[in-house]
């Protein structure tokens, strides 16, 4: 049951390529977060999937609101160290606005002790992505060289996807960019102090750049430390924008135009 009918994006219309908007932040304040979205031309948002337990909600936004869209993965922070059942994944991943596998990936930075089960989980999600011919969203923090590795080894090019809230180094960058995946930028790329990633967004070329919010986490300047909403990824726009010394519609229209490319969601 869609609220209102797919908005096309028009000139200098932005998408939030990855938000939570199922975490507790958002609950009972959906109409206000999507009237600000609306406001600076926020059009679409990817509503991320960390859980399968959280996945229903994930999905049922996507289902209710038209501009939405869905993930479904379990994310590596994610505290039980289960296995993922690949069938599983699959078999969710079918639903028609589910567009991506994610968030998946390595993150060693929270993780202490064996971390095999979360190389294991990876592999499992880049399996059911390759199986659903759907693209993987991929999280990678102090893991990048065991994130590349195993995307290598599970082929996860016949995928395709992106590196969310990219942190990493410019040969990290360039690594995924040669598996033809794409890079997306989040709020830290606004910080003072992320002169190294500033200096990434210079080089990703442009139609394989993303923007997202990561909502809740991680406002943009000058929002940062407060909570994060999908409107916001308008300031992100524009310090990729201001990096790059292009005009923010330019760059607010080939982000919008790589996330359908790259998702291909359904009208
Ligand atoms: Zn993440
Ligand atoms: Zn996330």
């Amino acid at each position: 049951m869609a609220q209102d009918a797919r908005a096309t994006p028009g000139a200098g219309a932005l998408v939030d390529s990855h938000c939570h908007l199922d975490f507790p932040d958002f609950d009972g304040r959906m109409d206000a977060v999507r009237a600000e979205m609306a406001a600076p031309g926020v059009t679409h948002a990817l509503c991320i999937s960390v859980s399968l337990a959280g996945f229903p909600k994930v999905l049922a936004l996507a289902e209710h609101y038209s501009n939405f869209y869905a993930s479904v993965g379990v994310h590596p922070d994610d505290a039980e160290r289960s296995s993922v059942d690949e069938d599983e994944l699959v078999r969710l991943a079918r639903h028609p606005r589910v567009v991506a596998i994610g968030e998946t990936g390595l993150d060693y930075y929270r993780t202490t002790g064996d971390t095999e089960w979360q190389r294991e989980r990876f592999r499992a999600h880049i399996r059911a992505a390759r199986r659903v011919a759907k693209p993987l969203v991929i999280h990678t923090r102090a893991a990048a060289e065991d994130t590349l590795r195993i995307m290598r080894e599970e082929r996860a090019e016949e995928a395709g996807g992106v590196l969310h809230c990219f942190t990493e180094s410019q040969e990290t960058a360039d690594a995924a960019l040669a598996l033809g995946f794409h890079i997306s930028f989040s709020g830290i790329v606004t910080f003072k102090n992320a002169g190294a990633l500033k200096e990434v967004a210079r080089r990703v070329p442009l139609e394989r750049l993303l923007v997202e919010t990561d909502s809740p986490y991680l406002a943009p300047v000058p929002f940062r430390g407060k909570a994060n909403q999908p409107a916001f990824v308008r300031y992100v726009a524009e310090e990729v924008a201001r990096l790059r010394g292009a005009a923010v519609d330019e760059l607010a229209d080939a982000t919008t135009r790589n996330f359908f490319g790259l998702f291909s969601p359904p009208a």
